[in-house]
C-alpha cells in the first residue's frame, strides 16, 4: 500500500545538497506535515507514494531553499535613493537621516517587500537585523516565509529605542513573542563594535546566551575599523570581540573583510560563523573578505544580501555569482571559491550560520523549503552541471516555484497570501514620502 502523503513535486533535475551531493535525474520529492518524507527517482516514490496533490514541473531543477544569512529587509525602501557614494558620507548623510523617519508601519511594507524579492529568487528563509523588527516578523509570516530577526542594538538613539536599554527590552519581548513559532525566531543583533560600547556587547552576548540564541553584528567590514578599534581597545576588532568573551558558535559575523591570519584563527579556534556579503562589499568598495583562508581553517561561511540600499537587490543568485567571482579577481586563482563552494554556501552553511539544522538540503527529515528553477530558458541550455548552471548561470529569474515549510508560496509571479500590486503601491508611496521629509 502507498503511503499518503501531502505534495509529491517532480521536476527533471534535483540538486539535494546531501552528504554525497547527489542530483537526482527524473525525481520527485515527497512532502508530509511541511517535511520532506522522501527524496529519489520519480518512477519509485510515484510507487511509494499516495499524494493529495502532484506538483508536475517538468524540465525543471529543484535545489533547496536559498538562506539569506545576513539582511536588512525593510531597507528595501531606500533602493537606489543614494548610490556611489563613499561608506561614511553614504551612512552619515544619507542612510541614518532617512532611517530616524522610520516607523512600525513603514518597516513592515519595507520588509513586505523584501519577502516578495526573496521568495521570487528562490530565498525561503532570512536573517534580519534591523528596527521594529516585530514589523519584520508580521512580513515574513504574512509570505509563510522563514526568517531569523533581530531588533538592532546601537549606543545611540534608533527610530525604535531612545537608549541601548530600551533596544534591549525590545530584544527580550521580541523572544516573547516568537517563542514556539513554527518558522520564526528571534536573535541578538548588535550593530558593530563601533556603534555598541563594551558594556553594550556584553549585554547582548548575555542576552544571547540565555536565549541560547544567535548574536550577529557587522564587524571588520570598513578600511578604517582595525585602526579606528586599535586606537580606542589597543586591539583589532577580531581580538576584541574575543577579548570580551562574544565570540563562539553562536555568534555570526557580517562581512569581516579586513581580517588577517590571526583574526581568521582566532574565529576558527571559537567556531564563528561569517556571513559573507560580496555584493555590498564591492559595491561599496570596501573590500573583498579572505573567504579561501576562512575555508580552509572551517570556519563556517553564509552569504548575506546585506540591505537593499548598498547592493541592491535581495538576490541571492546574484551574490552566489558575486561571492565566486569577487573571490576569484581578489586572489587571481580561478579555483578560489568554486561554483559548488558559492552554492554550499547560500544554502548549507547559511543553516550552520543560522542554527537551523533542518534547512538547506533536501533530505528526509528536513524542512520543505524548496525553490523550482526552470531548465526551459535560455540561459539555461544544456544542462551539464547543475552548481555551475546554478552559480554561473542562473539570474534568479528562472525560479517559477518556491515553497516554504511545504507550502507553495511562491509560483509563476504570483503569491497566494498577497496581492503584491497593492502592496507595491503602498510601498512605493511610503518611500517617496520618508525621501521627501528627509532633513
Ligand atoms: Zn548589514
Amino acid at each position: 500500500m502507498p503511503t499518503p502523503c501531502d505534495t509529491l513535486v517532480t521536476a527533471s533535475h534535483i540538486l539535494t545538497q546531501n552528504a554525497a551531493r547527489e542530483i537526482v535525474t527524473d525525481g520527485a520529492v515527497a512532502i508530509s506535515g511541511g517535511r520532506i518524507a522522501a527524496v529519489g527517482p520519480r518512477a519509485e516514490l510515484a510507487a511509494a507514494y499516495a499524494p493529495a496533490e502532484t506538483v508536475s514541473m517538468g524540465q525543471a531543477l529543484i535545489l533547496p531553499g536559498l538562506v539569506n544569512a545576513h539582511t536588512h529587509a525593510a531597507m528595501t525602501l531606500f533602493r537606489g535613493l543614494a548610490d556611489d557614494l563613499p561608506i561614511a558620507d553614504w551612512l552619515h548623510n544619507h542612510i541614518w537621516p532617512v532611517e530616524r523617519l522610520l516607523t512600525p508601519e513603514a518597516v513592515y511594507l519595507g520588509s513586505l517587500v523584501a519577502c516578495a524579492e526573496m521568495l521570487a529568487s528562490g530565498t525561503t528563509c532570512f536573517a534580519d537585523l534591523y528596527f521594529f523588527s516585530d514589523q519584520t516578523a508580521r512580513a515574513a509570516d504574512a509570505f509563510g516565509m522563514r526568517a531569523v530577526v533581530g531588533e538592532g542594538v546601537l549606543d545611540f538613539p534608533t527610530p525604535s529605542a531612545k537608549t541601548p536599554a530600551e533596544a534591549l527590552d525590545l530584544s527580550r519581548a521580541l523572544f516573547d513573542h516568537l517563542r514556539g513559532h513554527p518558522r520564526l525566531s528571534a536573535m541578538v543583533v548588535a550593530h558593530s563594535p563601533y556603534a555598541a560600547s563594551d558594556a553594550t556587547l556584553a549585554a547582548c552576548a548575555d542576552l544571547a546566551r540565555r536565549e541560547n540564541a544567535v548574536f550577529t553584528l557587522h564587524a571588520a567590514e570598513g578600511v578604517t575599523e582595525n585602526a579606528d578599534s586599535l586606537k580606542k581597545t589597543g586591539k583589532r576588532v577580531i581580538p576584541h570581540l574575543h577579548s570580551l568573551g562574544i565570540l563562539g558558535e553562536n555568534c555570526l559575523l557580517a562581512h569581516c573583510v579586513h581580517t588577517d591570519a590571526a583574526d581568521l584563527d582566532i574565529l576558527a579556534a571559537t567556531g564563528t560563523r561569517v556571513a559573507h556579503c560580496p555584493r555590498s562589499n564591492a559595491k561599496l568598495a570596501s573590500g573583498t573578505a579572505p573567504v579561501p583562508a576562512m575555508r580552509q581553517r572551517g570556519i563556517p561561511v553564509g552569504l548575506g544580501t546585506d540591505g537593499a540600499a548598498s547592493n541592491n537587490t535581495l538576490n541571492l543568485f546574484a551574490e552566489m555569482n558575486g561571492a565566486s567571482l569577487t573571490c576569484k579577481l581578489a586572489t587571481g586563482d580561478p579555483t578560489a571559491f568554486p561554483a559548488r563552494a558559492a552554492l554550499d554556501a547560500a544554502t548549507l552553511s547559511g543553516a550552520v550560520c543560522l542554527g537551523i539544522p533542518d534547512i538547506g538540503a533536501i533530505v528526509p527529515g528536513g524542512h520543505a523549503d524548496l525553490a523550482v528553477l526552470s531548465l526551459a530558458r535560455p540561459n539555461m541550455v544544456p544542462f551539464f552541471d547543475a552548481p555551475s548552471q546554478v552559480v554561473y548561470a542562473a539570474s534568479g529569474a528562472e525560479v517559477v516555484l518556491t515553497m516554504a515549510a511545504g507550502r507553495v508560496v511562491y509560483r509563476d509571479g504570483r503569491f497566494p497570501d498577497m496581492d503584491v500590486a497593492a502592496l507595491f503601491r503602498e510601498a512605493r508611496d511610503m518611500a517617496v514620502s520618508l525621501a521627501a521629509k528627509r532633513p
